[in-house]
């Protein structure tokens, strides 16, 4: 089993980590316990969350082809998230977010949304259970563009949030807080994640001891990429806040365990994850690839076609439920539940509250 061959490789990157006993017949537990982790990534699965990628698909079809925001279809989408965790037992919020704030900032990105006055809701979830001063946020953008139902960007990326989710349910026990949030116009230029960060005061982002991204999880001619938490690709626009090596770390092992190579990739301000990191929170998560060309070499290391896109539909009317490369996306829903289980019981690696900058 792959696991097995991955311990010593990861006992031997993490030297504040406790080695296991030799003889220990459980998988790694290179910095603490991660039966729960285990439990979450067996309990998660590829299946369960296409799903949601399903309902996604069809608010989609039943408002003229996507899920934008400002559309009907936008709003079937916060519903259709915000009743099946209220079905689990999560007490949902959906604030308001004015699609002004990036304009008047003057630092949002070209945006690919049709969005430029009004507002629009983020979802949040959070346990019940776990330290609310030690949170581990998993974040997805719940918009697609108008151009199509935006199954792989980002249905892939809500429905493997929304799975784990489910399966670990309001009432976890964990050490951590898990604090699920869905995005509102990520494609008008990150509005939705810029005015949540904005809207928390400093003691509200110490309080987030780690942010997952999740954005783009099963292009079909994709790849296994992991953000560059230790900056070791030389592709961050972002300076990753510390500990975001650990996130990385933990992230690339798991999909290394099971069977694949992952590569990093950069910080570059093009997802959710922008604000987070600009606020020095540290940051990860698992990306599939978009826009970029797969390298003869990538082709090598995961098969699929060298010279063509990761997502030949990417912000495209093709981007719909026949665009989801289903054995990547099994792997990537389970690398983010072992993620959020691993971090929701233990956050070693990562910097102490009194040590987050709180900017
Ligand atoms: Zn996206």
């Amino acid at each position: 089993m792959a696991a097995v061959l991955a311990v010593p490789l990861i006992l031997g990157a993490c030297s504040g980590g406790q080695p296991t006993s030799s003889t220990d017949a459980s998988p790694p537990t290179p910095t603490g316990d991660r039966r729960a982790a285990e439990a979450l990534a067996s309990a998660a699965t590829g299946a369960g969350a296409v799903v949601h990628l399903q309902a996604l698909q069809d608010i989609a079809a039943r408002n003229g082809g996507n899920r934008a925001t400002g559309t009907a279809g936008y709003e079937q989408s916060v519903d259709y998230v915000a009743d099946t965790l209220r079905r689990v037992g999560f007490d949902v919020q959906t604030p308001t977010v004015p699609l002004s704030a990036g304009a008047e900032s003057g630092d949002a990105q070209e945006g690919e949304g049709s969005a430029t006055s009004g507002t629009t809701r983020n979802v949040i979830a959070q346990t019940r259970s776990g330290r609310t001063d030690e949170v581990v946020l998993s974040g997805a953008h719940l918009d697609s563009v108008p151009a199509g139902p935006g199954i792989g960007d980002d249905g892939s990326g809500v429905a493997a949030q929304l799975e784990v989710a489910v399966k670990m349910g309001a009432d976890a026990p964990i050490t951590n807080a898990v604090r699920f949030v869905f995005f509102g116009a990520e494609e008008d230029g990150l509005l939705g994640s810029q005015a949540y960060v904005r809207g928390l005061s400093p003691d509200g982002r110490r309080d987030i001891a780690v942010m997952l991204n999740s954005d783009g999880l099963a292009a079909p001619n994709g790849g296994y990429f992991v953000y560059d938490g230790d900056g070791s690709d030389g592709s961050n626009t972002e300076t990753a806040a510390p500990g975001s090596q650990a996130i990385e770390r933990l992230l690339h092992d798991r999909l290394a365990s099971q069977g694949v190579q992952p590569r990093g990739t950069g910080f570059v301000d093009d997802s959710d994850y922008g604000p987070f990191v600009a606020a020095g929170i540290p940051a990860g998560g698992v990306f599939s690839g978009d826009s970029g060309t797969k390298t003869a070499e990538q082709a090598r290391l995961w098969g699929g076609q060298p010279g063509v896109p990761f997502q030949p539909c990417y912000h495209r009317a093709c981007d719909d439920i026949n665009n989801i490369n289903r054995p990547m996306f099994d792997r990537m829903v389970n690398t983010l539940a072992y993620g959020v289980g691993a971090f929701a019981v233990d956050l070693n690696g990562l910097p102490p509250r009194n040590q987050r900058s709180g900017r």
